[in-house]
């Protein structure tokens, strides 16, 4: 069993009281089977308030919100089963929080939430840096051994297109040609080398004007959790590429690309990522915190992602020729 994690991964702590937008907001948390059964079964205040808000959900018990917060959330920011019982009485889902962990059975991928602000501020404040790695015996792989060869090769060349100096429409230009050549080859195609260059020869006989605001208008169209996102896309600023598309697609690239061995679609994710960073981007604001709200409405709903996924193949805004055409037309 090999298990990988970013260089950062270890430097993330909690800054609690601290935190801009506290993950005890908004969302409901779903509590463990075994958390749920020693909460009920306390004794005290603490455990009476416990019994009060956990409820059942479709076979899970879930924490309700109270007045857009979890109810054990104390005004000085801190959690009260954690002031009262220690960090070790916390549920799976906040003791956990924001760590990602994703298990193909022989090797595992740990990563932060781009959602917690403080995680944000690490990740896009981190320099490429070679992951730090584990080795532990057992595992078997639970995955197309052949398929995920090649997910990890293209993902490889996929993080390497972010490392091209040059300005960031074509980046993430580059990152959806190579994305779509990575498809055959999961098809079944042969291995290509891919040469920025010639990827981008010709292609301003290919590309249509892409249209900001009808991307824009997708995500009006999703769930929305906050009332901050909903302005955010009433008045996107004006288009602009930042930089720090670079940092946020390699955490997207890192979180999202082996998926693909789940349904062999990796296009569709590549799209995604792209169209991440567009709109992370163009919202404008400060873009720590406009990527860690995206990942809040977007990346923390399933829904949402599903519905992007697929818009993906079916939204004419997104379609090759424009999404090229808005990535070479945009500023950076
Ligand atoms: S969002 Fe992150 S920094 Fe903020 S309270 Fe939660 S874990 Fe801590």
């Amino acid at each position: 069993m090999i298990i990988t994690k970013p260089a950062y991964f270890d430097s993330f702590r909690c800054i609690a009281a601290a935190c801009p937008d506290s993950c005890c907001k908004e969302w409901d948390v779903q509590v463990d089977e075994g958390s749920a059964a020693y909460y009920r079964a306390l004794p005290g205040p603490l455990g009476d308030r416990l019994r009060q808000v956990l409820r059942s959900e479709d076979g899970e018990t879930v924490m309700t919100i109270v007045d857009g917060r979890c109810p054990m959330w104390r005004s000085d920011g801190l959690c009260r089963i954690q002031a009262e019982l220690g960090e070790g009485a916390l549920c799976h889902t906040c003791r956990e929080f924001p760590r990602l962990t994703h298990d193909y059975g022989d090797f595992i991928e740990r990563g932060l939430e781009l959602s917690c602000p403080e995680a944000a501020r690490i990740i896009l404040s981190a320099l490429p840096m070679p992951p730090v790695v584990e080795e532990l015996p057992g595992g078997e792989g639970e995955y197309d051994g052949e398929a995920m060869a090649v997910l990890k090769a293209t993902r490889e060349t996929a993080l390497g297109i972010l490392a091209e100096n040059r300005p960031m429409g074509q980046v993430l230009a580059l990152l959806l040609l190579f994305g779509c050549q990575a498809q055959s080859e999961l098809d079944g195609g042969e291995p290509q080398p891919f040469d920025p260059e010639t990827a981008l020869e010709g292609l301003e006989d290919f590309v249509k004007p892409g249209d900001l605001s009808a991307v824009v208008e997708i995500f009006n169209s999703l769930e929305i959790l906050t009332p901050q996102w909903q302005q955010r896309l009433y008045a996107p600023a004006s288009g602009e590429l930042s930089q720090l598309c670079r940092p946020l697609a390699r955490y997207l690239i890192e979180r999202y690309w082996l998926q693909a061995v789940s349904d062999y679609d990796l296009y569709c994710r590549v799209k995604f990522i792209v169209v991440s960073c567009l709109l992370v981007s163009t919202l404008g604001g400060d873009f720590v915190s406009t990527a860690q709200l995206y990942s809040k409405e977007i990346e923390n709903n399933t829904d949402n992602v599903e519905a992007l996924l697929d818009a993906a193949y079916t939204h004419p805004a997104l379609t090759d020729d424009k999404l090229l055409g808005l990535l070479l037309q945009i500023r950076s």
